[in-house]
């Protein structure tokens, strides 16, 4: 009976139980099957973002580190911070990588009106446009604050809302280590990786980043930039 021929070639009532729980065994398999190929082809694929920037002290350090690990990432950056180092900016995106909006002074966008919603938004992807030639698709609200107003305002614009699905947390300054840890202990195939480019001290998130895009690189995980056109 443990041959597999004798499941298509039952005798006896043990026999046709066995061969029933066979096919309802088949059965299972069959309805399971669209779940378990597409988890196992999931694309190892991680997208690093950065916040805040320009900063003209870390993101060229940052620009280095990527380029050495052949690593494409998107940049979400303020508007004020572009128009105060355009240059930087024309670099991200000479780079390969993609700039894209994160407000032009850093509010919380739930908390504005429509108008100067517009402004924060608008004001930005000119500058943005100005350094890249491009228009960012993609907003990423300040502080991940996303209501109704936020989400119609930027429906209106035509701007899809990016958000992240690992926070290490590296604008607290943590440390490198618990940096490295929060990133590589999370990431799965398809993670938002949410760092932090300006706003501050950023030395911690520039001395993770060799561990992290090294031992994910290793893990096979390729790095993309987030659809955002
Ligand atoms: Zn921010």
């Amino acid at each position: 009976m443990s041959s597999p021929r004798g499941a298509d070639r039952p005798r006896g009532r043990r026999a046709a139980r066995l061969a029933a729980g066979t096919l309802v065994a088949a059965a299972t398999a069959v309805v399971a099957l669209p779940a378990v190929p597409a988890q196992a082809a999931a694309p190892k694929v991680v997208y690093l973002t950065f916040d805040d920037g320009p900063s003209p002290r870390y993101t060229p350090q940052i620009l280095t580190l990527l380029s050495q690990y052949g690593a494409r990432a998107t940049f979400f950056e303020i508007g004020q911070n572009v128009a105060a180092y355009p240059e930087v900016t024309r670099l991200v995106s000479a780079r390969g990588h993609s700039v894209q909006n994160h407000s032009w002074s850093h509010p919380d966008l739930r908390n504005l009106s429509k108008s100067a919603f517009q402004y924060q938004v608008t004001a930005t992807d000119a500058r943005i446009r100005a350094q890249t030639g491009t228009t960012p698709g993609c907003l990423r609200p300040p502080y991940g604050g996303v209501n109704g107003t936020v989400r119609s305002g930027a429906a209106g614009l035509g701007k899809s809302i990016q958000l992240w699905s690992v926070d290490p947390q590296d604008w607290a300054r943590p440390g490198r280590a618990a940096i490295e840890r929060r990133v590589l202990g999370a990431v799965k195939p398809g993670s938002v990786v949410l760092f932090h480019d300006g706003g501050g001290d950023r030395s911690q998130t520039v001395a993770a980043l060799p561990a992290i895009l090294r031992t994910l690189k290793s893990r096979g995980y390729t790095f993309a930039v987030l659809p955002c056109s």
